[in-house]
């Protein structure tokens, strides 16, 4: 797997290579050129969004035309890319691709269309549902009560070891936010808490979504983002 970081937020585009000829992109963020050489003597099986934020889709439509690989996003992040997607992720579905074999968990929060790529046996594709420190950038109390009960439902069950390839920045693991995310949920948050939080925030710190020492691990997607 290679992972590309691409465009002005320095989003992570993914490409798998499953066997000799064929492969997988995700999250083409920019630089159509840099995935396609990336690409180059494979056949593209599919262009797979991990959510529907512009800084993960820029160099999409380039990428579609010039490869003609479907573009798979789930349905409720559907209406935000700038072209029309071919294939619709259900939770739990399985891709099976040469040598890939990949699994789609829907895990709302960052987004309602969130989801993360199991790569079997043990990496996930979070997209920005979780980053090392904190969780992705969310708009409202709803929105943040939602990922924290997603990450806690879906993401912190999972064996320490699993890997985690966030949207932006760094890999992870499991194990390594597992303790500050418990302490994060023992200590309990404001409730009108959202935006950019990390879990070494302490409760009175946060207030109509804005850290007071504001760390910028934003998910810069573009207009109508704080
Ligand atoms: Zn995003
Ligand atoms: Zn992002």
């Amino acid at each position: 797997m290679l992972r590309l970081s691409v465009g002005p937020y320095k989003t992570n585009s993914y490409v798998l290579l499953c066997g000799q000829t064929r492969s997988l992109a995700v999250d083409p963020g920019g630089d159509a050129a840099t995935l396609l050489s990336a690409v180059a003597g494979t056949e593209l099986a599919a262009i797979l969004l991990t959510h529907g934020h512009s800084d993960h889709t820029r160099a999409l439509v380039e990428l579609h035309r010039a490869t003609g690989a479907p573009i798979g996003v789930h349905p409720r992040d559907a209406h935000m890319l700038p072209i029309a997607p071919q294939w619709l992720f259900e939770d739990g579905e399985d891709l099976r691709l040469a040598r890939c074999h990949l699994r789609i968990h829907h895990l709302p929060g960052h987004s309602p269309g969130s989801v993360a790529f199991e790569v079997l046996p043990d990496l996930w594709l979070v997209g920005d549902t979780l980053f090392p420190g904190g969780p992705g950038h969310t708009d409202s109390p709803d929105q943040f009560a939602q990922l924290i009960q997603t990450l806690w439902q879906r993401v912190f069950v999972l064996p320490p070891e699993t890997r985690l390839f966030p949207g932006h920045g760094a890999p992870t693991t499991v194990g390594r936010e597992a303790e500050p995310f418990h302490a994060f949920l023992q200590r309990g948050w404001a409730e009108d808490a959202y935006g950019d939080v990390r879990w070494d925030t302490r409760p009175g710190d946060l207030s109509n979504g804005k850290p007071s020492d504001s760390q910028t691990r934003v998910c810069a997607d573009g207009v109508g983002h704080g």
